[in-house]
């Protein structure tokens, strides 16, 4: 199995360096000599240190419940590490010497050195770290193991949470895996219990994703005296790209982040209107992309961490976190999105892309042309997408939980519904469950009124409920509007926030009502609600953030 998964890139992944690169590599570390058995890096250790083997040979663990899998040996030219190398997070693999020789020493800090300013290295380092990476994860072995099942909700937020952040795992369903009941007597737990994470020893039931990072060391280990240049609150596409200009432009920066990086985007299973990506990208290998390259750069993400509270009576500004630490930045931006409103259903998630949209663009019209369809929302973007769909679908059922749309939608979209032989309105409607395998082809529906249910063979739903920005934790800080969005640059004019704006310049473009305090992305009041925008919005911002610390 092994085997198969390293195999097909063992040359990219596995590289031997020339006896050039290895004299150019000398003046970046520490020779030193091993002896036979010797462990240089065990799992969940903070391995910071990438080895590179000069003579003798160091062998590549990865350890499972049944013992240990050979993943590579590494002889004279090899280096050891992979992406959690970079990232100061815990090892994932064991690292044992099997004959004894010498091998250079680099450490994190030289080793982000060496791959921010040699284009051939860093070429090769970081090719083989993504490589070695996504085969670690494709093995689906290792010591840690979800027993889970498929109809829990528990257990599907646990495989987003290790699979968005690209952690390996092992994956033992209680339904179908004949393995299970050996693992379940062996860590005396009970099919009750899940989901149980086996993490490295530990037994972990229902586990928070705060605990899941603890265990995994998927956050390198902070210094919260430290007072950064800019924080950054949400790792989308607009907080990620706010990170790679932030750092790459010489700012030490961090990122706070709860749950994985992507944000809503890591949930697209294939964005089609970035530009540069002809034949699409998943948000997710987008997101993964964004982050190594913000890793590259220095840049610190913090997973699991929330920010509950920003503080912003004086600078620097200082934002509590859900675990009770607190971590202070000369500049903040604000990069938490905003979350659809989702249906009361419980298996929602799983349809996402494949039958649940939160957009009607001419991507998903063509997804769903000449079939029946369900438009969910009373309001003026749920009346816009019911008729653009209705051009070019069977049948557009349009769902509203209220008598009547008079009261939400503009009058000439109701007239327009109302003209159109394929668009059906039911009022005081609601979906009650969704059913598929891969993708979504069932639906049921209730109305007020009506006793019994309504099931349909129906493989679309858009959800245009609006989206509600996570700015809760703000407690007033910063201007919103009144569906609590964030104002920014020339939305602040006649704001009565701006009337203790304390200086003689006005905000700038992407700045909050508080100096230093910027906004990027689906937070932002007035933004565009795509991935493009929140990447230029993110980019955009660090111009005037070097302008607010320099004054
Ligand atoms: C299913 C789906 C498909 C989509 N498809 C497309 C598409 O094809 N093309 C397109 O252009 N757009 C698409 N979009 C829209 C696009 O994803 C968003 O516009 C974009 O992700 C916004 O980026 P953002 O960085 O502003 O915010 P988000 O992506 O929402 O990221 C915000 C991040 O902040 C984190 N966060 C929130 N609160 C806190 C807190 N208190 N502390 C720490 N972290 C916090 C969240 O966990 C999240 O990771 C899609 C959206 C969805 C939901």
């Amino acid at each position: 199995m092994l085997n198969n998964v390293y195999e097909n890139r063992r040359e990219q992944m596995f590289p031997t360096l020339t006896a050039t690169q290895l004299a150019r590599l000398e003046a970046h570390g520490l020779v030193i000599s091993t002896v036979q058995g010797e462990v240089l890096a065990e799992p969940g250790e903070r391995f910071r240190k990438m080895l590179v083997v000069l003579s003798g040979t160091i062998e590549i663990l990865l350890p499972t419940v049944d013992g240990e899998e050979l993943v590579t040996l590494h002889t004279r030219g090899h280096f050891s590490g992979e992406m959690s190398t970079l990232r100061g997070q815990g090892s994932v693999v064991r690292a044992r010497v099997r004959e004894a020789g010498e091998v250079l020493v680099i450490n994190e800090e030289q080793l982000r050195d060496l791959v921010q300013t040699d284009a051939e290295l860093s070429e090769l380092f970081m090719r083989a770290f993504i490589l070695r990476r996504v085969a670690l994860i494709a093995t689906q072995q290792g010591d840690v193991i979800l027993i889970g099942s498929r109809h829990s909700a528990g257990t599907l937020r646990v495989q987003q949470f290790l699979g968005r952040n690209g952690f390996p795992y092992v994956n033992v369903d209680i339904d179908s895996d004949p393995t299970v009941q050996g693992l379940l007597d062996r860590f005396h737990v009970s099919v009750d219990d899940i989901p149980v994470v086996l993490c490295r020893g530990k037994v972990l039931q229902n586990p928070s994703n705060e605990a899941l990072a603890g265990c995994l060391g998927l956050n390198p280990l902070s210094d919260d005296a430290k007072v950064r240049d800019l924080i950054i609150i949400g790792a989308g596409p607009g907080g990620l790209a706010a990170a790679v200009y932030g750092a790459s432009e010489g700012l030490d920066v961090l990122v706070l982040e709860t749950n994985a990086p992507g944000g809503q985007a890591g949930s697209s299973s294939k964005i089609e209107n970035y530009l540069g990506f002809p034949t699409g990208i998943s948000g997710q290998a987008l997101a993964g992309r964004a982050l190594v390259q913000a890793q590259k750069f220095g840049v610190e993400v913090a997973i699991a961490n929330s920010a509950v509270r920003l503080h912003c009576e004086q600078r620097p500004y200082a934002i509590e976190l859900s675990n009770g630490r607190t971590v202070r930045g000369r500049a903040i931006v604000i990069a938490t999105g905003a979350e659809y409103r989702q249906l009361a259903v419980e298996n929602i998630p799983r349809f996402l892309g494949v039958g649940v949209y939160y957009a009607a663009t001419y991507v998903e019209a063509r997804l769903c042309k000449d079939e029946e369809i369900i438009v969910v929302g009373g309001g003026n973007s749920a009346g816009q997408a019911a008729v653009f769909l209705a051009g070019g679908c069977r049948h557009v059922h349009l769902l509203v939980r209220a008598q009547g749309l008079a009261d939400s939608m503009s009058r000439y979209l109701i007239r327009r519904i109302e003209d159109s032989p394929n668009i059906t309105l039911h009022t005081q409607t609601e979906i009650i469950a969704l059913a598929g395998d891969s993708r979504l082809q069932h639906i049921t529906w209730q109305s007020k009124g009506s006793k019994a249910p309504e099931s349909h063979d129906i493989g679309h739903v858009f959800l245009m409920t609006g989206a509600v920005p996570n700015t809760a934790w703000l407690q007033g800080c910063v201007s919103l509007d009144d569906k609590g969005f964030v104002r920014t640059g020339t939305d602040l004019i006649a704001d009565a926030h701006v009337a203790n704006w304390p200086l003689t310049r006005a905000p700038y473009l992407l700045e909050t009502s508080m100096p230093g305090i910027f906004a990027v992305g689906d937070v932002r009041c007035g933004s565009v609600k795509r991935v493009a925008a929140a990447v230029g919005e993110g980019s955009a911002c660090v111009q005037t953030v070097h302008r607010v610390l320099n004054e």
